[in-house]
Formats: structure tokens, sequence, C-alpha cells
């Protein structure tokens, strides 16, 4: 089972990945960074998207 890394130390808290797939991804408001809404989300492909158009790269899709 695939799983979503969010390396928050690179995170810029642009929010692209949000406004691609806003049922995975929301901004944390303490630290504005990205994280996850459900721990184990179904992989779509947006989330495949929001990894590929996240300019920090900062999104790992782990597969299992
Ligand atoms: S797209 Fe990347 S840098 Fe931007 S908020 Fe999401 S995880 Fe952070």
């Amino acid at each position: 089972m695939a799983e979503i890394s969010i390396d928050t130390y690179l995170c810029s808290g642009c929010a692209a990945c949000v406004e691609i797939c806003p049922l995975v991804f929301r901004l944390d408001p303490i630290n504005e960074k990205a994280e996850l809404i459900r721990l184990q989300p179904e992989i779509t492909d947006d989330v495949y998207l929001a990894a590929a158009y996240c300019p920090e790269k900062c999104i790992e899709i782990i597969e299992g």
C-alpha cells in the first residue's frame, strides 16, 4: 500500500498541492506547511499530480 510523505522542512507553504488536491492536502494553520487531511488517503492521480507540481519536490509517494 502506498503512502504519502511530506518533507515539511522543505515545504514552502505555497499551497499548490492544496489547490490541486484539496481532499488530501491542507496547510497546517500554525506552521503554514502542507499536511495530510487523513493519515492514509487514497492515492489518486491528483496526488501524483500534486507531487509532480510541488515546487520544492517535498511530496514523496512511497509505494508499499
Ligand atoms: S506544493 Fe509542496 S511546497 Fe507547496 S505547500 Fe504543497 S508540499 Fe509545500
